[in-house]
């Protein structure tokens, strides 16, 4: 199945000059988003992960699916303010230009734990090295990085190189 046929790109979102790649196409198409699933899955098997950690919001769409097929858990790595327990925080540059920060719940990862990181997206890899720094901060080993789409102009690879990193397609 040609997955990009499912990917809206829309110019000039948010800001001009960006080229924004949606995913909610292919979520809208049933055949697709588990065909989507399914290679996310492979991947995560051949990894021998024992836990999916993923920033919101689209993290949790790529992730879940995935964590509920290999009967794992799914720890959610939310913004400022949505966790009501005890946290870790990693900051990280967005992609257009801001500060921002993303949150674990300190028991969301267990030492030594086999930990599969996915997003929808990797663009600069800002988001994806902050999430690994939290799994990495509470003792999990990050055995992966899997996304739908890589933007390869965007380098994202090299900020995280030293990580496996699966992607469904490039940009
Ligand atoms: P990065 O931190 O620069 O790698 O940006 C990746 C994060 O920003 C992911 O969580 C994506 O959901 C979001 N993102 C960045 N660019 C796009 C895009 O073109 N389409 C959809 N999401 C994007």
């Amino acid at each position: 199945m040609d997955l990009k046929q499912y990917i809206a790109t829309v110019p000039d979102y948010p800001e001009p000059g960006v080229m924004f790649r949606d995913i909610s196409p292919l979520m809208a198409d049933g055949e697709a988003y588990r065909y989507a699933t399914d290679q996310l899955v492979d991947y995560a098997k051949s990894k021998n992960v024992e836990m999916i950690a993923g920033p919101e919001a689209r993290g949790f769409i790529v992730g879940c699916p995935v964590a509920y097929e290999l009967g794992v858990g799914f720890a959610p790595a939310r913004k400022q303010g949505k966790l009501p327990r005890a946290t870790v925080k990693a900051t990280y540059d967005l992609e257009y230009g801001k500060e921002s920060a993303l949150y674990l719940h300190k028991d969301a990862i267990k030492p030594g734990q086999r930990v599969l990181v996915m997003d929808d997206l990797l663009a600069t890899g800002g988001t994806i090295g902050a999430t690994i720094k939290l799994v990495e901060d509470l003792g999990g080993i990050v055995v992966g990085t899997a996304f739908i789409i890589e933007l390869k102009d965007l380098h994202g690879r090299d900020k995280i190189k030293g990580y496996d990193t699966f992607s469904l397609m490039e940009y």
